[in-house]
């Protein structure tokens, strides 16, 4: 970095929603000189689109695998066994570990395998979490 740049923090980088109109009004106050014509802009603005990638590939079509194949659930942190939703918790069905958070793993594989979100339908299917059938059987 050359001397005399101000090392900003990410947070002086971002914008929240809740106040995006409000700084592109200090922006427009700031910035009163136009640089390009309504041309320009289209122009920039259709290159913008056309080149907008959301960065996500998916590993499951680079090496042909089908969702099919991925096995749906929640797998215990220590001995990889499949975990059950029981009153607030996971619980291993193998060797009874306990945990509050199992899923929060199965989440992140969920969104590095298929993409970066997620329904709550989808989130159940694949979390293998089925209420109707926990209320019948338990
Ligand atoms: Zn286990």
């Amino acid at each position: 970095m050359s001397t005399g740049q101000k090392l900003l923090s990410p947070y002086d980088k971002i914008i929240h929603a809740q106040n995006l109109i409000s700084e592109i009004s200090k922006l427009n106050t700031l910035y009163t000189e136009e640089k390009a014509t309504k041309k320009d802009l289209k122009k920039i603005k259709k290159v913008l689109l056309n080149k907008h990638d959301t960065g996500f590939t998916s590993i499951l079509d680079k090496y042909g695998i089908k969702e099919i194949e991925i096995l749906k659930g929640v797998k215990c942190g220590i001995c990889a066994g499949k975990m059950e939703r029981f009153f607030g918790c996971w619980h291993c069905t193998k060797c009874k570990f306990t945990s509050k958070t199992a899923h929060v793993r199965a989440i992140e594989d969920y969104f590095l395998l298929f993409k970066p979100f997620i329904t709550n339908r989808e989130l159940r299917t694949f979390l293998d979490i089925n209420f109707l059938k926990r209320q019948t059987n338990y």
